[in-house]
């Protein structure tokens, strides 16, 4: 993809976290800014060890400017608890910063980013890894897990192990919490969980190794 058609023109150079969100809150390097309300940028501590990468906001996340916070962000938020991670002291962002939706009635439906769209908005995740630069880089889901990892990575065979990457000296890619939501039983939902918890404490792991 060609630079013009993506986020990098838009990016400062040399700055802080709070102006790169501030930038981002004007992009309209690709049509998503048109549907979604408004550009739900990474949040957390430039301090953080741990990254964690979904897919694009979703209704909840798009109405409260915040990544992560509605059911899914609540999947995630049990999950990590109960690996052991504290959520405060991970940066939590996504690869698309617009919510992609349908209407359905008076619902807005999750529609997939395409690669036009990932493309064009990638630059922002790149340049928030570069000013946090993590120890652990984790995707959450196949959409992150192929624009970080490269389109040969399939989480549901690669979750929970190092895959190789140059934005973090380690990288893992695992589920994302809405396919949590999406399973059909109580006993495929907790399966489901167990093994996204599985996959996180590997990250545990990795973030507090020397
Ligand atoms: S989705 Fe990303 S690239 Fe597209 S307008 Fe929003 S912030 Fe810009």
């Amino acid at each position: 993809m060609r630079r013009e058609n993506t986020a990098a023109p838009l990016i400062p150079g040399r700055c802080t976290l709070p102006e790169l969100k501030r930038a981002a809150a004007a992009c309209r390097a690709c049509p998503l800014w048109e549907r979604g309300i408004q550009t739900v940028f990474g949040e957390g501590s430039l301090d953080s060890r741990l990254i964690l990468v979904g897919e694009q906001p979703g209704d909840y996340e798009d109405r409260q400017g915040l990544p992560f916070v509605g059911p899914a962000g609540r999947v995630l938020d049990q999950a990590l608890a109960q690996a052991g991670i504290d959520r405060s002291a991970a940066y939590v962002t996504n690869v698309v910063k617009h919510f992609k939706w349908v209407s359905q009635g008076r619902r807005r439906l999750h529609t997939k980013p395409n690669a036009r769209e990932i493309g064009a908005c990638m630059p922002w995740l790149d340049a928030e890894i570069e000013l946090i630069r993590p120890r652990v880089l984790v995707a959450l889901g196949s959409t992150a897990a192929q624009a970080l990892f490269g389109k040969q990575v399939l989480v549901t065979r690669d979750h929970g192990r190092p895959l190789p990457s140059d934005r973090a000296p380690y990288a893992i890619a695992t589920s994302h919490p809405s396919a949590i939501l999406r399973t059909e039983t109580d006993e495929q939902r907790q399966q489901a969980m167990e093994g996204l918890v599985e996959d996180l404490r590997i990250v545990a792991d990795l973030v507090r190794k020397p």
